[in-house]
């Protein structure tokens, strides 16, 4: 007998005579399924155990129910045919397995082990076997499998320990994620992933936690096989944590995930929010934080702190003029070379637009802070190379100590900003903050917050000074000047409040105003016989680069009729210092508009001689500087007759400003500059009185 013929022999021993015999208890009871078939596929007998797990109450209702074993009981017929050949090719069939159906229609797996019965003349008689129901096992091993997958295919590395933390597993994942591959680390202690980063003490935590809750979950230091530390979320979790041990033998899990990149986008995000884009330098924002924190620390240490308040000068004009790419490009170099004139403790902030500051912690006094300003000074000093193109680009600084000048982090920034504001209206490189700059703050504030309200409200009016011919006593022309009437201040000087309108960005509105009004009361004196053969108007610089200036000229002529060449647009040398191929460019534009131009305040700036002759301007305004000393300093008697001439040789007529005596007159109209504006003729005046003066030029001094 075939000791491998298990329990489909049973039969065999049963079929000694025509029924069981004494082995039909045995086929009764047994806990297998045990049968016989015709070969084609009829039941001639079944236990009661088959029956059970086909789904059907007893044998005979079995065989009565399934009579076609190929289509009624497999789910593949197919399984059938397999199943016979190999009873009629090797007589016997094992561990035979396929999915049947039970008598309910629900789909189990079944294990046969089978042989063909013969006649002793050869002729095949019947089958018989027992049957398993092998479903569960079947589905544990395709979970196995599955999860055998999943441990091979996932992202995560996964580890499997021991108790001890020896590593008895790992999949594919970790060996890509770590740089080590199963075989060297299988066998050795798990926490030679994190030892040396986080430390023994730590990773016993992590496991003792994970052996009393069951799990543990969290972020932490973990290194590659190079060394190479990486951030790694980790879930470590308990297995077969059974305290009866059997199978469960306190194994661990560990799940690894690399996230360096999640790091890396939650530290993008993180720099974003808190630094400039442009420069990469820290924002306003983390400006004050770590300004607010190097006030706390100068507390304890009781040290001061120097805050340094800068911004390049005309940066307006220069992003006008050049266009935003290369102010862009300009506030990048800027950064570059403050972050040069610092200690690696100093902290450099842009706070918007070209304002940038420093913080200097732990400063001794002021010198060292004016030191610190004396650097950035002097790497201003080089062009910046704009793609080629050599940019000079001044700065002011304004600065403010801790605790010296203010005693919080907002108060100490604007009392810097103040000092700036203060050196730059002195025309002086840097200058340290004190109290009376604080009034004059105040003050600006006040007159900004007026400033918005006097357009609406009527405030501005304009004010006339004659121009004059001195030898002839004729009225050539006047200039329109603004006056403020302050509703409860006396009447604010331009000087004082035009300043504070470019600062405020108000200076446009203003402007355009006074260009419409001047034209305004031209043409109405036109119309009352008035003829007043030239009306100077002031820009700003602001106006001077906005693009639509020409096309206000245009309407300000239009709406008033004024024939173009009465009008005269009065700038100063220092609006086309930035870049004067641009500003030569505009001029252009206004004098094919016929409109005249004059540089004013002339002798004060620093207008290249060189260029002076490209510039389609017609008239050199002297200033009232080289006037006021005159005829006694010889210096600026010198001064002004070489700038007639120069006129003269270069095609510009020429007026000078600020005449308040006849020795003042006389000088200038003995060196060839009669036409001349000042106190000594008239004042500025209301319109009502300058008709009067047009009216009747005779009253006017004569030479
Ligand atoms: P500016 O264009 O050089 O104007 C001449 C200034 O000298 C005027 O001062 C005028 O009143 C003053 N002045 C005239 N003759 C004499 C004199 O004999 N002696 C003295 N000491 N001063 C004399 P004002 O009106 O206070 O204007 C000051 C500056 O404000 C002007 O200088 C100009 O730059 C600006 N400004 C005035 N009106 C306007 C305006 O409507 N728009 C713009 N953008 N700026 C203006
Ligand atoms: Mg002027
Ligand atoms: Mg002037």
């Amino acid at each position: 007998m075939d000791s491998k013929f298990m329990s489909g022999d049973v039969l065999a021993f049963a079929r000694g005579g025509d029924d069981l015999g004494g082995y039909r208890s045995l086929f009764e009871n047994a806990v297998e399924g045990i049968y016989r078939t015709t070969p084609d596929g009829r039941y001639l007998d079944a236990n009661p155990a088959l029956a059970r797990i086909y789904g059907y109450n007893d044998p005979a209702e079995l065989i009565a129910g399934l009579t076609d074993i190929a289509r009624g009981l497999y789910v593949d017929p197919a399984d059938r045919e397999r199943f016979r050949g190999i009873l009629a090719r090797d007589s016997v069939v094992r561990n035979f397995e396929a999915r049947v159906r039970t008598r309910s229609g629900q789909v189990i797996w079944i294990a046969e082990n089978a042989r063909a019965v013969y006649d002793p003349r050869g002729k095949l008689v019947c089958y018989e076997g027992t049957v398993q129901d092998v479903t569960a096992r079947k589905q544990a091993e395709e979970s196995l499998r599955l999860a055998a997958t999943v441990f091979e295919t996932v992202g995560e590395a996964i580890v499997v320990t021991d108790r001890e933390r020896r590593i008895l597993a790992v999949n594919a994942a970790f060996e890509r994620m770590t740089g080590w591959s199963a075989a060297e680390v299988t066998g050795r202690p798990c926490d030679l992933l994190a030892v040396e980063m986080i430390g023994l003490r730590e990773i016993d935590e992590m496991w003792r936690l994970a052996a009393n809750t069951g799990q543990w979950s969290g972020e932490t230091w973990t290194r590659r096989k190079d060394s190479e530390p990486f951030p790694a979320a980790l879930a470590l979790t308990a297995v077969d944590q059974g305290a009866t041990g059997q199978d469960g033998d306190g194994r661990f899990v560990l799940l690894l995930r690399d996230i360096t990149r999640k790091r890396r986008d939650e530290q993008r995000i993180r720099f974003h929010a808190s630094h400039d884009a442009l420069t990469r330098l820290p924002n306003r924002h983390t400006v004050m934080e770590a300004l607010g924190e190097a006030i706390v620390r100068a507390e304890q240490t009781g040290e001061r702190l120097a805050v340094l308040y800068l911004d390049v000068n005309r940066f307006k004009d220069i992003n006008d003029s050049y266009g935003h790419a290369v102010g862009d490009e300009l506030l990048r170099q800027v950064a570059r070379r403050l972050k040069a004139c610092v200690r690696a403790s100093d902290i450099i902030g842009r706070l918007g637009g070209d304002e940038f500051v420093m913080l200097l912690p732990s400063v001794g006094d002021h010198s060292a802070a004016q030191a610190c300003a004396g650097k950035v000074l002097y790497a201003f000093a080089e062009p910046f190379d704009m793609d080629g193109l050599q940019l000079f680009a001044g700065t002011s600084i304004g600065i403010a100590l801790y605790p010296d000048d203010a005693d919080g982090a907002e108060s100490l920034l604007s009392r810097a900003d103040a000092a700036m504001y203060h050196a730059k209206r002195g025309g002086l490189p840097y200058s340290c903050f004190d109290m009376e700059m604080d009034r004059q703050v105040a003050e600006r504030v006040s007159l900004e917050n007026d400033l918005r309200l006097a357009l609406g409200e009527d405030q501005f009016r304009l004010v006339f000074q004659p121009k004059v011919d001195a030898l002839s006593g004729t009225i050539v022309g006047a200039e329109a000047l603004i006056r403020w009437r302050h509703p409860v201040r006396a009447d604010v000087s331009p000087g004082l409040f035009i300043p504070v309108a470019e600062r405020a960005g108000l200076i446009g509105a203003i402007d355009d105003w006074v260009l419409g009004e001047a034209c305004r009361q031209v043409a109405k004196w036109r119309r009352q016989g008035l003829i007043l053969p030239a009306i100077s108007v002031n820009l700003s610089p602001a106006q001077f680069h906005d693009g639509r200036l020409k096309d206000k000229v245009k309407a300000a002529l239009a709406e008033s009729g004024l024939p173009p060449a009465v009008l005269e647009l009065e700038i100063t040398e220092t609006m086309m210092a930035s870049d004067v191929d641009r500003a030569i460019e505009i001029l252009g534009q206004l004098t094919t508009l016929g409109v005249r131009v004059s540089l004013d305040d002339f002798g004060t700036g620093y207008s290249s001689l060189a260029y002076l002759k490209l510039f389609p301007v017609s008239t050199l305004k002297i200033d009232r500087a080289f006037v006021t000393e005159l005829p006694g300093n010889a210096k600026d008697g010198a001064i002004i007759a070489s700038i007639i001439a120069l006129a003269g040789n270069l095609g510009f007529t020429v007026i000078a400003e600020g005449v308040e005596t006849r020795e003042q007159a006389a000088f200038l109209a003995a060196r060839g500059c009669p036409v001349m504006q000042g106190f000594l003729f008239s004042r500025p005046v209301d319109a009502d009185t300058f008709a009067g003066l047009l009216a009747t030029p005779e009253g006017l001094i004569r030479l």
